[in-house]
């Protein structure tokens, strides 16, 4: 048996989470064994940025945590500015001014049973660090991609739109993407089309034209995909959200993924085809620079 296998990737020993109102040291961060976060995937979260000590499009992210709440009917047990609050606190304690912050509401404490009425309080922790979800040189040089076997969820079931602690199906589609040798793969969705990437949105270029798959195409609606529609259009550049299928894909001139975390990030290779010319484009290019700039000025 590993209990006690070391990890690698442990986070920082002097990290402070934020954890149902009061700071404590990561080692005793800990969540109840009957949180039904835990045992069911039940609750939701939200990833953030913080860019110079301000969070980037804090109340969108707040607001699709409220959506995502009330999509599954769990009323949050703090207001939109308790949330500000306690992410400022946890962005000083750990001295976060350019990072990333994780904010996690789960159903809280009960016992066996899913019957989420044997639930108490939810549970709320917050978590101010850094990440690096792709290496400095794939920015410049373009990452690889493949296509997953396993579809995203079907919207009827648990829309893509909530962001859920239960990311099992996005996991295995990263374990497809570890077993082919790159960093992240495309998911579809029931009907075929292209939905999004594990953690991020996709976007095509093409013809000088950017495709991106609409929100019924069950996607998460990504707040790093909509600023980056919002930068294009300012620039007249014509972003079209229409369904894609893998052929789409594959005779792209240029394809990007937007995230919070891997913010804009050029994609030259999927399924070992060279996307346009291998090579990073100049529509992503000139957007990667245009959110530099708009998140410079949001600060
Ligand atoms: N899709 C999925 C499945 C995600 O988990 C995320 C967030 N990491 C995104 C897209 C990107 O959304 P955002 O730009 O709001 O981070």
């Amino acid at each position: 048996m590993r209990f006690d296998h070391p990890n690698p990737w442990a986070p920082r020993q002097d990290l402070k989470v934020w954890l149902n109102g009061r700071l404590v040291p990561v080692a005793q961060a800990a969540i109840n064994v009957f949180d039904h976060g835990l045992l069911y995937g039940d609750g939701v979260f939200e990833g953030l940025r913080a860019y110079g000590g301000r969070v980037f499009r804090l109340d969108r992210h707040l607001k699709r945590l409220e959506d995502g709440a009330r999509a599954i009917r769990l009323e949050l047990p703090m207001t939109r500015g308790e949330f500000v609050a306690a992410i400022g606190e946890a962005m000083q304690a750990n001295g976060v001014g350019d990072g990333y912050i994780r904010l996690v509401v789960t159903r809280g404490v009960g016992y066996l049973g899913l019957t989420p009425a044997r639930t108490a309080n939810p549970s709320v922790f917050i978590i101010a660090d850094q990440i690096e979800l792709y290496p400095r040189e794939l920015y410049e040089k373009g990452l690889e991609v493949v296509s997953a076997s396993v579809m995203r969820n079907h919207p009827n079931a648990l829309s893509p739109r909530i962001k859920s602690l239960n990311y099992l199906n996005n996991i295995l589609a990263k374990i497809e993407a570890g077993d082919a040798g790159v960093l992240e793969a495309i998911m579809y969705n029931h009907m075929g089309f292209v939905s999004e990437c594990t953690g991020d949105n996709i976007f095509l270029v093409r013809d000088g034209t950017v495709q991106t798959p609409p929100i019924h195409a069950g996607i998460l609606e990504g707040i790093t995909r909509n600023a980056a529609i919002e930068l294009l259009r300012r620039r007249q550049v014509c972003v079209r959200e229409m369904d894609l299928t893998r052929s789409d894909l594959y005779v792209a001139d240029e394809c990007f993924l937007t995230g919070t975390a891997a913010e804009v990030i050029p994609v030259t290779k999927i399924d070992g085809r060279p996307i346009g010319d291998g090579r990073p484009g100049a529509v992503t290019a000139q957007l990667m620079r245009d959110f530099r700039e708009l998140v410079k000025q949001e600060q």
